[in-house]
């Protein structure tokens, strides 16, 4: 039986629609999507909701549904159906739970159903308004036989919603629950024409294609989508400044003048596995401070709990009682959580998708304000940034052999040349981005064994590690991944705040995390002695109790040792010797009884021991740690690094474009002192556009790569070792077999005047080359110098501005990419 939809539909009936779901519901109006994405399935449209969490998603699909009934309503011909297909069995069971409480009928038919087979007996005969099933529920030959077949239901299904729409892409793809890519199935049982909702509140822009041709529906069905930036969250990376394993980093989330409980954000705390999850309240619990009572505040949530302890926990977690809650994924997929105000993220999230559907669970409320923060190590950004770095140099290696591929949808999104340098770096690799035609499965390096990724998941991992290791606005990242600057803005007005920890640093103050209260972190084998030392302290302990005993009972001939010091308390003195440093630390390694009377002179025998066994570990340990606080200082370095390195590049293009203008106005006009006219060009912007027209993509991007090269280079010297690619020539000269590592401007200046001397060489003197080579020379030579004598700087921190020099002049008027490419094209075995 076909689908018949409202033909014509009645403004009155629409507005008391409205009117009713707003009564219902206890809201006072209705967001111009819900009623747009309503009002389509009423007319028959198949429709893509894309609205965020927090943005009332499921309203629309009740309102189809209150056009033609209403709680209380028993006319036969009003007692529609909507059917929603969703992926979680808890979420599903909480909203028919919430919608009976309502009036209206609904039932989810779930694995935990008590009556499985009535339950959908009586929803095949219309018993329910709603009714909410898991997708291998609606795919199984029961559903069919007492549902689907029924006439009473398939008279009067309005909507089939597929709810968590991204879970056809994210879940249906390997081998769990493949049934959500079956879903195609489930529309051929019902009656042809009848329209589809897919909803999600994240559903990453490259996929909707993929997933509409996975539902059988036209690329182009109708769309309603709003943007899912969520202003009303501050966004933030943090690098660990402890070991992760001691989670000391969280300690950071205990305020001092904490009174109690609730001056504890309410926090959710992914983390990766369920061991962690279980540290993490442990540590919660031992580092709570007075004020709060640990046990009760702290509980940790993973799928292998029991199930009456995870309602608990839920019911705990929406009264407020518990304050923070480490977790795997298991928790709040979909549960309605209204009162987390803080989510972080223990270690990198498999996905970017994944660290955004956590971030949204986070202050569902727009209109108050939370905060997200991603913890990782510092090994792991610096690991970040290598694989990026790949990633780019594969895409370009793949643009450049079909640069002239068509633009993909998603080029257009990018955002324009702004405000400074780098972000036209960030802007060139998004640019070069686009060949999405990327090779379908490709061996990647990096550790262990290699990855295949299909080029969606490749995507989702850029943009993932460009979110990481950004030093721009974190949203870019994130608007760019799902197309938000095409969607329209929940019209919801969200409190001003904090951006993310790259707009307003100043709203990131991580204090340095000192440990204090160090007996809580376990001594573990750190403490323990090495054989050598152990026996070395043995020896020494056992000549200290004889002469305790000669000494205090000197005619005593029948007290041994043992009856002072005994001997299992001797062993664990030597095992642990390390720790031993005053009577108290002693008293905590053994209990001694003499302690007290005879502690003083073991303890400084060990020490004299200790003098011949240095700790090298903790020698070692030291030095990382002093390693790490020094990396923690580089990242700041490194920011201003980057404004010196920008103010460097506009001397260098003023200068260089008013000599230009000198030379080209020498002839004809005598220099004036005092009124000569110098062009700059002030604005960074302009002169990012200037970079973005450069003729030769490949030159371009090369020099873009070298001078980020040369940026990180100071700041992550092991960098390279991960990339495995130095800085050289061969970076713009891609046949070069040289692979010099410019450490000096010498070195790099030596490589440009062979460049020069060819270019001499193998030219007749009249020729166009010849003389740029001359002239480019002399620019060269002479703007090194004064730039190196004007800004002090070292040699290597001077390339990325020589670079500049060298580019700005090639675009200007001497034709440095001609150079380049005739001497490739003549001379390519001696020169590249
Ligand atoms: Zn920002």
């Amino acid at each position: 039986m076909p689908f018949t939809p409202v033909a014509v539909l009645d403004p009155e009936r629409l507005k008391i629609a409205a009117e009713r779901l707003c009564r219902v519901f206890g809201i006072e109006s209705l967001h111009p999507h819900q009623e747009e994405a309503g009002q389509n399935i009423l007319k028959g449209i198949s429709t893509l909701l894309d609205v965020p969490t927090g943005g009332g998603k499921t309203l629309a699909f009740w309102y189809a549904l209150f056009y033609h009934w209403e709680p209380g309503n028993t006319e036969k011909d009003c007692q529609k159906i909507v059917l929603v297909v969703g992926p979680l069995v808890a979420l599903m069971e909480e909203q028919a739970k919430g919608l009976n409480a309502k009036g209206i009928p609904a039932i989810a038919i779930t694995s935990n159903s008590p009556n499985i087979e009535q339950s959908l007996t009586d929803l095949g005969q219309n018993k329910y308004r709603v009714g909410f099933v898991g997708p291998e529920m609606a795919l199984s030959t029961q559903f069919h036989e007492k549902v689907l077949n029924q006439v009473e239901f398939t008279r009067n299904i309005i909507c089939l919603v597929i709810d968590e729409l991204h879970c056809v892409w994210e879940w249906g793809n390997d081998d769990f629950r493949p049934e959500y890519r079956q879903i195609v199935q489930l529309l051929a049982r019902l009656p042809t024409g009848l329209p589809i909702l897919g909803a999600s509140a994240t559903v990453p822009y490259h996929v909707i294609k993929d997933i509409l041709a996975n539902l059988g529906l036209p690329a182009d069905c109708a769309r309603v989508e709003v943007s899912n930036e969520k202003l009303n969250v501050f966004l933030s990376v943090r690098i660990l400044q402890h070991e992760p394993e001691s989670f000391a980093d969280l300690l950071v989330l205990f305020s001092d003048e904490a009174e109690g409980p609730e001056d504890f954000l309410q926090t959710l705390i992914y983390a990766n596995g369920r061991q962690e999850v279980e540290k993490i309240q442990d540590f919660l619990r031992d580092n709570a401070p007075s004020s709060v009572d640990g046990k009760k505040a702290f509980e940790f949530y993973h799928r292998h709990i029991d199930e009456d302890q995870k309602e608990n926990i839920q019911t705990r977690i929406k009264s407020g009682e518990l304050r923070g809650v480490p977790t795997t994924d298991a928790l709040a997929q979909g549960m309605d959580f209204q009162t987390i105000m803080r989510v972080l993220m223990w270690m990198k999230p498999r996905s970017f998708l994944s660290l955004v559907q956590k971030i949204g669970r986070c202050v569902r409320d727009m209109r108050l304000r939370g905060e997200t923060a991603l913890y990782i190590t510092k090994a792991m950004y610096t690991r970040c940034c290598a694989e990026l770095e790949i990633l780019r140099t594969e895409k370009e290696a793949a643009g450049k052999e079909d640069s002239a591929a068509g633009s993909d949808d998603e080029e257009n999104l990018e955002e324009p040349p702004d405000r400074d340098l780098a972000l036209a770096l960030q802007n060139m690799s998004d640019e070069e981005e686009e060949v999405a035609a990327a090779p379908a499965k490709r061996q990647r390096k990096g550790k262990g064994k290699p990855k295949n990724l299909s080029p969606m998941e490749e995507r989702d991992q850029r943009y993932f590690l460009e979110y990481i290791t950004t030093t721009k606005c974190r949203r870019l990242v994130w608007n760019r991944y799902f197309g938000n600057q095409r969607k329209k803005r929940l019209n919801i007005s969200v409190p001003v705040g904090p951006c993310c920890d790259n707009c307003n640093p100043e709203a990131f103050g991580v204090p340095t995390i000192a440990l204090v209260g160090e007996r809580k972190l376990k001594t573990g084998r750190k403490g323990l002695s090495s054989p050598e030392l152990e026996s070395a302290v043995r020896k020494k302990l056992e000549a200290v109790r004889e002469q305790i005993v000669a000494s205090e009972y000197p005619n005593q001939h029948f007290l041994t040792g043992n009856a002072i010091l005994t001997d299992d308390v001797l062993d664990t003195l030597a095992k642990r010797a390390r720790l031993v440093t005053s009577i108290d630390t002693l008293q905590q390694q053994a209990r001694w009884i003499h302690a007290s009377r005879y502690g003083d002179r073991v303890v400084t025998a060990i020490q004299e021991v200790l003098v011949d066994f240095p700790d090298l570990a903790a020698v070692e340990r030291e030095t990382q740690t002093a390693e790490r606080a020094q990396k923690i200082l580089d990242v700041a370095a490194f920011k201003e690094l980057r404004s010196r390195l920008v103010s460097v590049f506009e001397g260098c293009y003023n200068t260089v474009f008013a000599e230009m203008e000198e030379d080209s106005a020498g002839v004809d006009s005598a220099p004036t002192t005092a009124g000569r006219k110098r062009k700059k060009i002030k604005e960074p912007r302009r002169r990012c556009q200037i970079f973005l027209k450069l003729p030769r993509r490949d030159v371009r991007t090369s020099i873009f790569r070298i001078m980020r090269c040369s940026i990180l280079s100071q700041v992550w010297p092991d960098y390279y070792e991960l990339i495995k690619e130095p800085i050289s020539m061969t970076n713009i000269k891609t046949l070069s077999e040289k692979t010099t590592h410019y450490t000096t401007i010498d070195e790099y200046r030596a490589d440009w005047h062979l460049m020069f001397n060819n270019a001499r060489q193998y030219n007749v003197e009249s020729s166009q080359v010849y003389q740029d080579a001359v002239y480019l020379q002399e620019i060269f030579d002479s703007k090194l110098y004064a730039l190196s004598t004007e800004h002090k700087l070292p040699g290597h921190e001077l390339l990325p501005g020589a670079y500049f020099v060298l580019h700005m002049a090639s675009h200007s008027n001497v034709k440095l990419n001609q150079i380049t490419y005739r001497l490739r094209r003549e001379h390519k075995p001696r020169l590249l």
